[in-house]
C-alpha cells in the first residue's frame, strides 16, 4: 500500500463523513473523485477489494436497471458484493463504491461508455456486459465510431475480460469482432412483431462499408441483420430468446442456451425489458447464479431509481421513467399509446452537460404517433421546454409549458370538469438531470397521500386551460384536440394532416415537391427535423406537399423537385453519401443554377464544395459552391457549441448548434448564412467567425436538427423560393405565404438568444 493511497483513503473518508453528516447530500461522486485526484493509480489498488472479482456493464439504455438487477441477483445467491447502485458511473462514482464498501466478494459496476477506458484497465474485471449502443449525447461523444473506438480499446487493454454482448446489436458485434477478448453472444432468436420507428443507428455495415439489411428488426437497429455485400451478419448466439410474449402483466420468454432451455419472465412489460433479461440471464449464468437466484430478484425488483417507477397520487395512476434518446423514448411512447384511457403526459428535457448540450435529437422521437391518441393532454417541460413545445406542437400536438405539479394541477382540473377524467394517468418521461427533481417531487407526494405541493396559482392555471377547451377535447375521429387546435391553422384543417403524401388538393393545385436527399445516411442529429418544419408550414397554408424520400441508391428527378434537402452524416456514411451525390452531380448543378432552392446541413453542406477530406484521404465534393472542407486533427477534433447568427435571410437572430471536425473554407466573394454573433459557437471554422454559405437559392450550413424549427423565417425564405420554383416550373400562380402563428417558435428562439448573449 503506497502513501499516496493512504492519503487518497483518508481524503476520501472525511469527505464521505462531511458530505453526508453536515452537507446532508449523497457522497456518490466527490469522495472518489477526490481520492482519484490524489493516487491516480488508486483503482489498480481497489481491485483488491472485489475478492472474486467484477463485473461492469455498459451501455446506452438500461444501464442502471440491468446493474442493479445484476446486483440484487448476486445478493440472492448469497454473494456478497461492492456496487454504485445510484448510477453514478463515471470512474469517479466507481472509485467511492470501492472507497465507502466493505470488501465483498464481487464488485458489479455500471459505467460510462467512454469511461470504460478509465475504469477497465484498473479494475481488469472479469465481465464486461455491454448492452447496446445507440445515439446519445453526440455533443459529448461525437459520432457512434468514436464510442465503438473507446469500448474496443479499453477491452483491448484488458485481454483477460470477456464480453458479454448484445449480438443484436450491429454496432456492439462490431466490437466483439475486432477485439481479443473471449466473447459471449445473447440476442432475440424471433422478431417480437413491433411497429418501427423511422431512425436506426446503424444503416451501414462497418466492416465493409455496404448497407445492412434485416431479417428482422425489433428496434432501433437491434435486430437480425446482415450486410448485403460482405460476410458480416449477426452472429450466432449464445443465449437465444425465444417465444418472446409481452403482455401487461410483463415479458415471458424462453432462453435457449450452452446448459438447456431456461423460461424466465419479468413484470416489466417493455420490448427492451426483454433485451435486459437475456443479458441479465446471460451474465449470471457466468458466475454460476442459478436462474432461480436471478428470477427471484427480477421479481423482487422495485426500481426506486425513477426508471419504470410507479405511483398512486390522488387516485391517479402514475408512471415516472426515464428517456434520453430516440430510442429509449419511442420505446415509451410505446407504453404511453397503450394505454388509451384518459391521461396527462409530462415530457421534461434538461440539456446540462450530463445531457447532452445539444437537444436536436428530439427531432428523432416519433411524437408523430401520440397525436391520434385519444384524450391525451401534453405537458412540456425541463429547461428545453420551448423547444420540445415547438416540436411537439410539428407533431400535431398541442402542449401547456409547465412541471409536475403543473401535470398534476391539470389532471385535477380535468377531473373537475368532466367525470371521465377523475382519476386519469399520469406519465411523467425525463431526460437525465430532468428526472431526479420529478422524481423528488412524486415521491414527496407519495409520502405527503397526495398531490402536494401544487400551488393555487397552477390550480387556477390549469382550469383556466382547461375552461377554453385548450388542453383537450373529445372529438368525433377520437383525435384530441390538442392536435386538433394546430391542425386547424390549416386550410380543410385535420383532413389536410391526414390527406398521404403527394395528394391534389381539392383545388387540383400541384403539390410543392420537396426532395430529402438520402435520409438513411444523412440525418445525424435529428436533421430530417428540417423537412418536417417545410412541410407543415405548408399544410397549415393550405399549400398541398409532397415529400420524396430518395434513400440509398434511390433515384429521383430534380426537374420535378421545387426544394431539395441533405443532411448530416457521420464520416463513413458521408463518404458513401458522396458518391451517390456525384453520381448526380449534373443535375444538381443544373437544379442550382436554375435557383432551385437547397438546404444543407453540416456533412451535406461540405459536400456541396470543391472537396472534403475524411481523415487523410481527400474526397470530391460536388463543386457546386466555390469552398472546401479541410480537417486539422481527427474525427475527435470538433467544433461543439450552441451558437447565434446574423443572417441576412431573417431579422432575428438565427439560433443553431454545430458538431464538425471538417473546417470549411470560402472562396473569394462567396457569402455566408451568417456570421457567429455570440461568444460561443465557431461556424465555418476556427478563425472568421463566418458560418455557412449561400449561393443562388442554395444555403449550407452546420447549424444542426432544430434549424427552422426556431427559425421560421429562414423556413419560409426557402419556402418562398420554392413557391417560385413550382409557379415557373407548372406555370401555377405563386401565392404569398400566409403569416402564421409563430410565437411558440419565437420563444424557442428567444430563450436561447437571452441564454447565450
Ligand atoms: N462528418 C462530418 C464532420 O465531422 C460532418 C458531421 C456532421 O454532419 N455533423 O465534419
Amino acid at each position: 500500500m503506497t502513501v499516496r493511497y493512504s492519503v487518497a483513503k483518508a481524503a476520501s473518508a472525511a469527505t464521505t463523513w462531511g458530505l453526508r453528516h453536515v452537507a446532508h447530500r449523497p457522497a456518490a461522486n466527490l469522495p472518489g473523485k477526490l481520492a482519484l485526484k490524489i493516487d491516480p493509480a488508486l483503482l489498480d489498488e481497489l481491485r483488491a477489494k472485489c475478492v472474486e472479482g467484477s463485473v461492469i456493464t455498459v451501455g446506452t439504455n438500461g444501464k442502471t436497471s440491468t446493474n442493479n438487477l445484476l446486483a440484487d441477483a448476486f445478493q440472492a445467491a448469497g454473494r456478497s458484493i461492492i456496487c454504485n447502485r445510484t448510477g453514478a458511473n463515471l470512474a469517479a462514482g466507481i472509485a467511492s463504491a470501492l472507497l465507502q464498501q466493505p470488501r465483498a466478494q464481487w464488485g458489479v459496476f455500471e459505467c460510462d461508455e467512454l469511461w470504460l477506458a478509465h475504469v477497465l484497465p484498473h479494475l481488469r474485471s472479469n465481465y464486461v456486459l455491454l448492452l447496446n449502443l445507440f445515439r446519445d449525447q453526440l455533443d459529448r461523444c461525437g459520432e457512434i465510431d468514436r464510442i465503438q473506438t473507446s469500448i474496443a480499446g479499453a477491452l483491448a487493454a484488458s485481454p483477460e475480460t470477456v464480453l458479454v454482448y448484445n449480438a443484436d446489436d450491429p454496432l456492439c458485434a462490431r466490437i466483439a469482432d475486432e477485439v481479443p477478448n473471449r466473447t459471449i453472444a445473447f440476442g432475440l432468436a424471433e422478431s417480437m412483431g413491433l411497429p418501427q420507428n423511422t431512425v436506426a443507428d446503424a444503416q451501414m455495415c462497418q466492416k465493409c462499408d455496404g448497407m445492412i439489411a434485416y431479417r428482422f428488426r425489433q428496434y432501433g437497429q437491434l435486430g437480425d441483420y446482415y450486410c448485403e455485400s460482405c460476410d458480416f451478419a449477426r452472429p450466432a448466439l449464445d443465449y437465444a430468446a425465444r417465444d418472446v410474449r409481452i403482455a401487461p402483466a410483463g415479458v415471458t420468454l424462453e432462453v435457449e442456451g450452452p446448459d438447456g432451455t431456461q423460461p424466465l419472465s419479468t413484470p416489466q412489460a417493455t420490448p427492451y425489458a426483454a433485451y435486459n433479461l437475456v443479458a441479465a440471464y446471460a451474465l449470471t449464468q457466468q458466475v454460476a447464479i442459478s436462474a432461480a437466484d436471478l428470477q427471484k430478484a427480477v421479481r423482487a425488483f422495485n426500481p426506486r431509481n425513477g426508471r419504470l417507477q410507479r405511483y398512486d397520487i390522488d387516485g391517479h395512476p402514475v408512471l415516472l421513467n426515464l428517456a434520453k434518446n430516440p430510442t429509449g423514448f419511442n420505446q415509451n411512447l410505446k407504453i404511453v399509446e397503450a394505454d388509451e384511457a384518459p391521461k396527462v403526459v409530462a415530457f421534461f428535457i434538461n440539456d446540462q452537460v450530463a445531457d447532452g448540450r445539444d437537444i436536436s435529437w428530439i427531432w428523432d422521437i416519433d411524437f408523430e404517433e401520440l397525436a391520434g391518441q385519444p384524450n391525451t393532454v401534453v405537458v412540456a417541460g425541463g429547461s428545453r421546454a420551448n423547444d420540445l413545445q415547438v416540436r411537439l406542437k410539428y407533431a400535431g400536438i398541442r402542449a401547456t409549458l409547465g412541471d409536475i405539479h403543473d401535470a398534476f394541477a391539470l389532471a385535477r382540473a380535468l377531473g373537475e370538469a368532466d367525470e371521465a377524467w377523475k382519476g386519469c394517468g399520469v406519465y411523467a418521461i425525463a431526460n437525465y438531470t430532468a428526472l431526479p427533481p420529478v422524481h423528488e417531487a412524486l415521491d414527496k407526494m407519495e409520502a405527503a397521500g397526495g398531490a402536494s405541493g401544487v400551488s393555487e396559482e397552477a390550480v387556477a392555471r390549469a382550469a383556466d386551460t382547461v375552461r377554453q377547451g385548450s388542453a383537450v377535447r373529445q372529438c368525433p375521429g377520437g383525435v384530441s384536440h390538442s392536435a386538433e387546435v394546430v391542425r386547424g391553422e390549416a386550410e380543410e384543417g385535420s383532413t389536410e394532416m391526414r390527406r398521404p403524401s403527394g395528394a391534389l388538393s381539392h383545388s387540383g393545385e400541384a403539390p410543392v415537391v420537396i426532395v430529402h436527399l438520402l435520409p438513411d445516411l444523412l440525418n445525424l442529429y435529428g436533421d430530417g427535423g428540417n423537412v418536417r418544419v417545410l412541410e407543415e408550414r405548408l399544410r397549415w397554408r393550405g399549400v398541398p406537399v409532397e415529400v420524396r424520400r430518395v434513400p440509398h441508391g434511390g433515384t429521383v428527378n430534380l426537374a420535378e423537385a421545387d426544394l431539395v434537402f441533405m443532411g448530416g452524416g457521420p464520416d463513413r456514411e458521408q463518404k458513401l453519401a458522396s458518391e451517390q451525390l456525384l453520381a448526380m452531380a449534373d443535375d444538381l448543378s443544373a437544379y442550382v443554377e436554375d435557383d432551385g432552392p437547397l438546404l444543407a446541413i453540416c456533412g451535406g453542406y461540405q459536400i456541396l464544395g470543391r472537396q472534403w477530406l475524411w481523415g487523410d484521404e481527400l474526397v470530391p465534393g460536388l463543386g457546386l459552391i466555390d469552398m472546401e472542407t479541410r480537417r486539422p486533427g481527427t474525427s475527435a477534433d470538433r467544433l461543439i457549441d450552441n451558437m447565434v447568427l446574423a443572417s441576412p435571410l431573417a431579422s432575428h437572430p438565427v439560433v443553431g448548434y454545430e458538431n464538425h471536425a471538417g473546417r470549411t473554407y470560402l472562396g473569394e466573394g462567396v457569402e455566408g448564412f451568417g456570421r457567429v454573433v455570440s461568444s460561443c459557437g465557431r461556424g465555418n471554422n476556427d478563425d472568421d467567425r463566418v458560418e455557412g454559405a449561400r449561393y443562388r437559392n442554395v444555403v449550407g450550413t452546420y447549424s444542426h436538427g432544430p434549424l427552422l424549427s426556431k427559425n421560421p423565417e429562414v423556413a419560409d425564405w426557402l419556402l418562398a423560393r420554392a413557391l417560385e420554383r413550382r409557379a415557373a416550373r407548372t406555370g401555377a400562380p405563386a401565392p404569398e405565404l400566409a403569416p402564421l402563428d409563430d410565437a411558440e417558435e419565437l420563444a424557442a428562439n428567444a430563450h436561447m438568444v437571452k441564454r447565450l448573449s
